[in-house]
């Protein structure tokens, strides 16, 4: 059974419909695209998950309960800005610990073991300013990631980054979902990155937004 699925949803802000009805569905395990053109309404998406609006019609399921019954079940990853430049990267990087109200010890204790995994190591005591680009969203993805929810959501987590960084990231994350096989949804309008990213992708029509495509990637995976 699918964890996340939405029958039919519909949203609209004012005269601005953006949302024509959206179906789709991320099963556990699976790293799902949703691709589609600026203003399409990928971000309205997100915000239909985690944002606290409502859809004007269809439904909205995790784990076949209806999900605005509020338990948070989902990691978010903005594309940019997700750092707080007044904190170190060890505690940017419990910060979503934190709010789940883990205190500032035991955060550290559970995400310093991952900093050489995740490229960072002997960075722990830098500041977001003194990083690359790349090993800023390398520090948001750890933020994320390891506050073990149900589902990742990811913004176009490469989105600001330059071509060859970007690249570089995408080849690392592929290898890192492979290990640890999260369940991620990952918005984006770069084909190649969809491509290279995921199982399936959906993709949307311009807004009003609805899945015109849903196909599954047949790349084998090494
Ligand atoms: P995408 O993420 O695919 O670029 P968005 O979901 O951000 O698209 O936006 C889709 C459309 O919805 C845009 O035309 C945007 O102007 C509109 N929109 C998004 N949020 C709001 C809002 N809170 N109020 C009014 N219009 C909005
Ligand atoms: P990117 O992912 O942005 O291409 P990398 O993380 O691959 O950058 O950089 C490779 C290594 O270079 C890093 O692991 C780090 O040791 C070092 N490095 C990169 N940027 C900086 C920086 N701004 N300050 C200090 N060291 C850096």
């Amino acid at each position: 059974a699918a964890r996340l699925q939405l029958r039919g949803v519909q949203k609209a802000f004012g005269e601005t419909e953006v949302l024509a009805g959206v179906d789709l569905q991320v099963h556990e395990g699976e790293f799902v695209s949703i691709l589609g053109p600026s203003g399409a309404g990928k971000s309205t998406l997100f915000q239909l998950l985690i944002g606290g609006i409502r859809p004007d019609g269809g439904t909205i399921h995790f784990d076949r309960a209806p999900l605005h019954n509020g338990t948070a079940r989902f990691a978010f990853m903005p594309q940019r800005d997700a750092l707080m430049p007044w904190r170190r990267i060890l505690d940017n990087t419990t910060l979503g610990l934190e709010v789940q109200g883990m205190d500032r010890r035991a955060a550290r204790a559970k995400v310093a073991p991952l900093f050489a995994e995740f490229g960072l190591q002997g960075f722990e005591r830098h500041y977001p300013a003194q990083l690359s680009g790349g090993m800023r969203q390398r520090a948001a993805l750890l933020r994320t990631i390891v506050q073990d929810r149900d589902m990742l959501l990811l913004d176009e987590p490469f989105g600001a980054l330059d071509a060859l960084t970007r690249a570089a990231m995408q080849r690392w994350l592929q290898t890192m979902w492979k290990r640890h096989r999260w369940t991620a949804l990952l918005v984006t309008h770069d084909v190649r990155e969809a491509v290279f990213l995921s199982d399936r992708i959906y993709v949307l029509s311009p807004r009003p937004a609805r899945v015109l495509h849903e196909f599954h990637v047949p790349l084998p995976r090494p």
